[in-house]
C-alpha cells in the first residue's frame, strides 16, 4: 500500500468499477443506455484493463493523464462495492 501525504492509497485490483460507472476523459460511453467505457477490456472483476492504456501513456505528461485516469495511483473509492466483494469484505 502506498502512502501519500498520510493518506493510504489502495492498489488497483482491476475491479472495473470506475470504468464501468463512467468513462474517464479519454474514454467514451458504450451506448446511450450503457455508461460503461467502450474501451474497457475484460469481462470480470480482476481481469479488466484499459484498451487505450498504451495510447494514453504515450501522451504523458502533456495529456495530464497522471491526474485522470491516473494509472497506478491506486483506488480512489473506498466504497467501491466490487472491490469490497473481491477482497471478501462484504
Ligand atoms: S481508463 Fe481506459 S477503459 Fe477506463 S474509462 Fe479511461 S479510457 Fe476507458
Amino acid at each position: 500500500m502506498q502512502n501519500i501525504d498520510d493518506i493510504d492509497i489502495q492498489p488497483c485490483i482491476r475491479s472495473g468499477y470506475c470504468c464501468n460507472k463512467a468513462p474517464c476523459y479519454f474514454g467514451e460511453v458504450t451506448s446511450d443506455t450503457n455508461p460503461s467505457c467502450k474501451f474497457l477490456e475484460g469481462n470480470s472483476p480482476g481481469n479488466y484493463k484499459c484498451g487505450k492504456y498504451d495510447e494514453i501513456v504515450a501522451g504523458m505528461p502533456e495529456n495530464n493523464a497522471e491526474f485522470e485516469p491516473a494509472f497506478g495511483a491506486g483506488c480512489s473509492s473506498a466504497l467501491n462495492p466490487v472491490r469490497l466483494k473481491m477482497k471478501g469484505i462484504v
